[in-house]
Parts: C-alpha cells; structure tokens; sequence
C-alpha cells in the first residue's frame, strides 16, 4: 500500500480542460494542480502517489485533445517558477519546461542561433516541444537538445545528457518514461553564429509560409497525422512521397465535418473546432480520416495528436 502524503492547499477539483488546449474540448480533470516550483510539483506528485491518481502533465495544451468525460486523475501544469530560461558562458540555455519555444526562437534571434528559429511559430512549451521532438522547417529540438531534466513519481530529480535520449520524427524515448514531468531542458546552438538582421528576416518567411498554408478560422491542434515515412507505394506510384495532408486532400477529406468539428478546407492535416466540437467529434473525424486513407491507399495514418485519457498509459 502507498504511504499517504498531505493534500497540497492550493489543488482544485473538476477544473474544465477545453479551455486549457488550443482544440478547445473536452470535459473536467478530477483533480488540478499549478505547480509553482519544484517543491510544489514533488508534493503534488507524492499526494497522488498515495492516493493511487493517475498524472497527467499538461504544456501550452497544442497537441491534446481531451475526452468529454474528462481525465479520472490529476493533471499538473508547470507554472510561473518554470517560465524562466537563461544562457550561460558556454552558450547554453536552460530553460524552464513550461517556457513558449517562441519565446526560445526569439532568444535565437538576438544571440543568433539560426537553429533555434523553426520554434518561433510552434504555439507549445519546450517540454512538451522535447517530449514531441518538435520540428519545423526540416529542423527539429533534437539537434539543440543538451540535456533533459524530469522528476519522477516518486520527486526525484534525473538530468540525461543528449546521448542518452533517443529522438526520431515526432518522438522521443523520454515518452516512454513512465508518468515523469519535464522540468528543465538545456538547448545550445550547433551551428555558427549569424547576425540579428540574417535571423529576423528567416523568421519573417517562416512565419509568412505558415499563414499562407495554415488555417486562420477556429482552434485546433496542429497536424492530426504524422507525414509518413514509408514510400508504401513505390517509388512509381502517385501516392509516394505524400504527406499526410496531401493524401487526406486527396481522398476528398477537406470540408468533412463531424459536429462542430471540421478537416480544414485549407490544410487537411487539421481539424478545426468550429465552436462546440465535443471530444467525440474530434475523435470520430479522425477515425473516419484515417478509415478513408488506408481504404484508398493502403496507407496507415499514425496520429500526432494525443488522445487523453486513452493514450496516457
Ligand atoms: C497552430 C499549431 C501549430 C503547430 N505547429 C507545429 C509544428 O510546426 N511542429 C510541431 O512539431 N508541432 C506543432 N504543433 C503541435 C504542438 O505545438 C507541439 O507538439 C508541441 O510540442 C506541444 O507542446 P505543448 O506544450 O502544447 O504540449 P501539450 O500539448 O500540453 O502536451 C503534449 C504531450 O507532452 C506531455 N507533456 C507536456 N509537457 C510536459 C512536461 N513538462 N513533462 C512531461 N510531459 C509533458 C503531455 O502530457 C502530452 O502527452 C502545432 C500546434 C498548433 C495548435
């Protein structure tokens, strides 16, 4: 049996989630907890350690879409006391999990780090950026990533240096650390240094190319689907090579809707909550998206997004 630790004072019962990830749905966490500092995420870890809860750990909330019946556990955001980042004289920046990687990709442009510019249009945290191996532009964190911090169930802190993580598209094996939160991430430049001016007008094209391909109207979750990395096809074949969202386009998927729920008539690689997209919408649109590629193509769609609860193990 678990030993029993104390309630933390500020924990808060059947907060709504949709208004804390950028889809917008969902119902309650059971139990919500801002951890301010380390002190109070390793209390807040240690009381549902006790009381048997499931922990889930919530970033900026851009690639979560939660269920209506909302998650049966705790859910922790990381708050103020890990929104700080600094650079030291090696050049590297340690950042506090729950800083915006805009935020980071800014740094990028005043010190000149042109690796550190592909974050300045993704809408999430760095931790939750490094968990994903969140990526733009061809670039992704795993090239910047020096070492990771995170606690464990139990409140103990472990730092892994970049030779022990293993990244690939999308994906890190920190994934499969068992209910672990992130805390601090140090990221350093690998690249030579360009001038302010240089990464400035970079950032100006990224961010013009992601408006002219992104849709402007409703919340969502980014990409739904992973671009595949198998030519299943042959190289011959027409769908070779495809990303996810030209084949979804191509299977006729734009415009299909599901409740308040809709495959973006701009990029279909995105639903979009329209207003009043319930958790089921969301799900059955990707259910019927995914159906339909795999009918056509022979192709199976692995889904980016996470599923709360049912992904969470
Ligand atoms: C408009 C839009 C554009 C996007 N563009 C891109 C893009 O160009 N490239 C890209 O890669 N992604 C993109 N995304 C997806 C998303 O922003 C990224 O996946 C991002 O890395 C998620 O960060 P987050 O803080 O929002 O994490 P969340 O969505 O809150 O969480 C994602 C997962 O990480 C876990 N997690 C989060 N923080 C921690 C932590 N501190 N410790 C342990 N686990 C944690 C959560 O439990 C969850 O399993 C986009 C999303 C949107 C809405």
């Amino acid at each position: 049996m678990n030993a029993k630790y104390p309630r933390p004072a500020s924990l808060a019962e059947g907060v709504g989630l949709a208004r804390h990830t950028t889809m917008g749905v969902g119902g309650d966490a059971r139990y919500f907890f801002v951890a301010e500092d380390s002190a109070g995420l390793k209390e807040a870890l240690l009381w549902a350690k006790g009381e048997g809860l499931k922990v889930f750990i919530l970033g900026n909330g851009s690639n979560v879409v939660v269920a209506d019946e909302g998650v049966e556990g705790l859910v922790i955001i990381l708050g103020r006391g890990f929104r700080a980042h600094d650079l030291d004289a090696n050049g590297v920046v340690t950042a506090g999990a729950a800083t915006m990687m805009p935020v980071l990709a800014r740094l990028g442009v005043e010190r000149g780090f042109p690796d550190f510019l592909f974050m300045s249009g993704i809408p999430g945290s760095i931790g939750g950026g490094v968990l994903m191996n969140a990526g733009a532009e061809g670039a992704d964190l795993s090239a910047i990533v020096e070492w990771v911090e995170y606690v464990t169930p139990e409140g103990e802190a472990i730092r892994l240096t970049k030779e022990e993580i293993s990244f690939s598209y999308r994906r890190s094996s920190l994934l499969e650390l068992e209910g672990v939160v992130v805390t601090y991430v140090g990221l350093k430049s690998s690249l030579a240094p360009v001038s302010t001016e240089e990464c400035e007008s970079i950032v100006r094209e990224f961010i013009e190319k992601r408006r002219a391909r992104q849709p402007r109207i409703g919340r969502n979750s980014g990409s739904i689907f992973k671009n595949p990395l198998s030519k299943v096809a042959g190289a011959s074949s027409p769908i070779s090579g495809l990303s996810a969202g030209a084949l979804l386009d191509r299977a006729g998927m734009k415009g299909v809707r599901v409740g308040g729920a809709e495959i973006s008539n701009e990029h279909a690689n995105w639903i979009v909550n329209h207003g009043g997209a319930t958790g089921e919408d969301v799900r059955e649109l990707i259910g019927i998206a995914k159906r339909r590629v795999s009918e056509l193509y022979g192709v199976e769609l692995e889904r980016e997004v996470i599923l709360w609860p049912e992904d969470i193990s």
